[in-house]
């Protein structure tokens, strides 16, 4: 157990008063709560020997998608700071209020990761967007941001990633996900906020919310080592880039148009041919009253997990390639998951 170091409200993180070859613990205060007390963001800063990037992992900007908390404490253990080339500054619990509520949104229902760069003076939510960029993410050069599904739903391991970008493919490429999807930048993202500022980022879809998923976690720290390897923070041969998963040109959401009991059948990464039925919606009698198929060939990147279903639910979310990106209508609905 070491010491913690209390990073002040009106301090940001300042990683050259650290010393080189430790890992600091620092609790970095954002914004007051309304007990009149700062909301503390928990940082963990390994400062390598030798200088090289600065390189951040986030997690849980979403409070329930905790699969990437357990994947940052798994990759402290692999590090030791005194071989490391540059500095490592993991975040495993970034929205704070969102986190102790066990929900996706903060604390005054608002998704953070729709509304950066927040403000410096404005609403509670823009308030701790704005000190969280401005006191930490500001100080990166690369950045992994970790997600999962959301409540309801479940995922595969993939990646949200501009692949038009060579810095954004190259981070998505050294991951070897199950599934990669080309997703330029939204507005409000973090992923937006980062790349636009100079910090190439992905955002790392982990499985299931609520829950740590070993298997996955143990495939993403494989891929975050396989990235520090490449940018020669830590010694080792970097694993070919090549994907044994699916690249996707685009993704979009089938939804229901009936109200219902649904069913949906494929597994997470299975591959569905066009016309294929991928989930029954039941009425209360037990009796088919729609038949949802695949309206074109594609992977199952996520999908609904929750059987009572209203007219117009998010089903399943297909990864696909579009042969004709100029003439073709993009199919579905839009998919706003991250
Ligand atoms: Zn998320």
């Amino acid at each position: 157990m070491g010491d913690v170091l209390i990073i002040k409200t009106k301090d940001e993180l300042d990683l050259s008063i650290l010393e080189k070859g430790e890992v600091h613990r620092c609790h970095i205060h954002i914004a007051d709560n309304s007990l009149g007390v700062p909301w503390r963001i928990p940082a963990i800063v390994i400062k390598g020997v030798s200088d090289g990037p600065v390189f951040g992992v986030t997690a849980a900007v979403h409070g329930d998608e905790l699969n990437g908390i357990s994947t940052i404490f798994k990759l402290i253990d692999e590090i030791d700071p005194k071989k490391l080339k540059g500095t490592l500054v993991l975040i495993p619990i970034s929205n704070v209020p969102g986190y102790l509520r066990n929900q996706r949104y903060f604390s005054d229902n608002v998704d953070l990761n729709r509304i950066m760069p927040g403000k410096e003076s404005g609403t509670s939510s823009q308030i701790y967007a704005y000190n969280f960029l401005h006191k930490i993410v500001k100080k990166f050069n690369y950045l992994l941001d970790l997600h999962t599904a959301s409540h309801g739903r479940v995922n595969s391991l993939y990646i949200r990633a501009d692949l038009e970008n060579e810095e954004t493919r190259t981070l998505a490429y050294l991951q070897n996900p199950q599934i990669i999807v080309q997703k330029y930048d939204t507005d409000g993202t973090l992923r937006a906020w980062a790349n636009e500022n100079g910090i190439p980022t992905i955002t790392v879809e982990i499985g299931n919310p609520n829950a740590f998923q070993h298997q996955l976690i143990d495939e993403t720290l494989e891929g975050i080592l396989n990235t520090l390897r490449h940018y020669e923070m830590i010694e080792g041969e970097v694993k070919d880039m090549i994907t044994d998963g699916v690249v996707c040109d685009h993704s979009y959401w089938i939804y229901s148009k009936k109200g219902g009991i649904v069913d949906v059948l494929p597994k997470l990464a299975d591959k569905v041919k066009k016309g294929q039925v991928i989930a029954y919606v039941y009425d209360v009698f037990g009796q088919v009253k729609e038949e949802i198929v695949a309206d074109r060939a594609g992977v199952v990147i996520g999908k609904n997990v929750r059987p009572n279903c209203e007219a117009g639910t998010r089903i399943l979310h297909l990864g696909v390639s579009i042969i004709e990106p100029e003439t073709e209508d993009i199919p579905g609905h839009e998919d706003y998951s991250e």
